[in-house]
């Protein structure tokens, strides 16, 4: 096991006017070197406020109110804004679900990898317009000194997604924050896009953390799996253990409302009752008012996240079974 970023009891809180939102309330877990790890829920869960606060990207309304974020020895809660812009782009990039938001419409696709490479490595335009089109070669993009002239709103969903992949790779991150990025795209291209980010993490042993609330897509490409609710972690497994025994009534009850694999992606709807007003988190565990299996002290006492052979759960029906397994 080598990890590559540890996250430590993060909370993450949004405040408007008198009231306090826990967007991300007590998140722990880590990503080893080479690994994909997919970060999985319903919008609103938390998902991206965790990777905003990786990237150090969390602004007024917006604090991290407690815990640490290790990048190998750096706790980038407590970076300067200088040394957080040397991680970013650098260290740690960002691929999100809609290209065209993050690329330039008035430059070149080229130009554009071109700059991102200068800012981070000190060599000359000629030898960075060589590794901008290397980079173009890598992420499968046919013509690359042709699309290299092009700009971003001329080109196909799944090229500017490639585009994008080519930018995050330019400062030769360790990890990749990989926010929704096929959700836009049709079937064909999220398949071809899911195969290249493995190759990537294979060839150059880049971490990603893939922030999804696709199912398919997780099996597709994840090693591990953390599945958020409400701010927190109720469920974590590797992949192969989720899938066969997802134990988190939540969990189940997204397998449930999931779409199947080879449909158009859609948001998950079907999970009966709706995300609890982040204004006002229930008591005690936070899918009690969902939970098909709700019990008396689920509405009162918050279950703690559990740990049984790998496979960790914050639910009282987990850790009442877990306790009479052992006696
Ligand atoms: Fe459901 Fe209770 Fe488990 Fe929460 S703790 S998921 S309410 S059974
Ligand atoms: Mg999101």
């Amino acid at each position: 096991v080598d990890p590559l970023l540890q996250i430590e009891d993060l909370k993450t809180y949004f405040y408007s006017g008198d009231k306090v939102i826990p967007s991300v309330d007590g998140v722990s877990f880590h990503i080893n070197k080479g690994e994909i790890v997919a970060l999985v829920g319903e919008s609103g869960c938390g998902k991206s406020v965790t990777s905003l606060s990786i990237l150090g990207l969390i602004d007024s309304p917006g604090k991290i109110e407690g815990g640490r974020i290790l990048y190998h020895d750096l706790d980038l809660t407590r970076l300067s804004q200088k040394e957080k812009l040397q991680i970013r782009g650098k260290e740690i990039s960002i691929i999100f679900q809609e290209p065209l938001a993050a690329l330039n419409p008035v430059f070149t696709v080229g130009y554009q990898i071109q700059e991102n490479i200068m800012v981070h490595e000190r060599i000359s335009k000629k030898k960075a317009k060589a590794k901008a089109i290397d980079l173009l070669i890598k992420v499968g993009i046919p013509h690359p000194e042709k699309v290299y002239q092009n700009y971003p709103h001329s080109l196909s969903g799944g090229m500017r997604q490639r585009v994008m992949i080519a930018m995050a790779l330019s400062g030769n991150p360790k990890l990749i924050i990989a926010d929704e990025p096929t959700t836009a795209l049709d079937v064909t291209i999220q398949a071809q896009i899911l195969q290249l980010l493995k190759e990537i993490t294979e060839q150059q042993r880049t971490s990603i953390l893939f922030i999804t609330h696709d199912l398919g897509v997780v099996a597709e490409i994840a090693d591990r799996v953390i599945v958020m609710y409400a701010g927190q972690v109720v469920e974590q497994a590797d992949v192969y253990s989720l899938f066969d025994n997802p134990k988190h009534p939540y969990t189940k009850a997204l397998f449930n409302s999931s779409p199947k694999m080879d449909q158009i992606d859609e948001e998950l709807t079907a999970i009966e009752g709706a995300v609890p007003s982040p204004f006002e988190k229930p008591m005690g565990c936070k899918f009690h008012t969902r939970c098909p299996y709700v019990m008396g002290k689920c509405k009162s006492i918050s279950p703690d996240l559990e740990e049984n052979n790998g496979h960790l759960v914050r639910c009282w029906l987990s850790t009442e079974n877990a306790k009479s397994e052992v006696t």
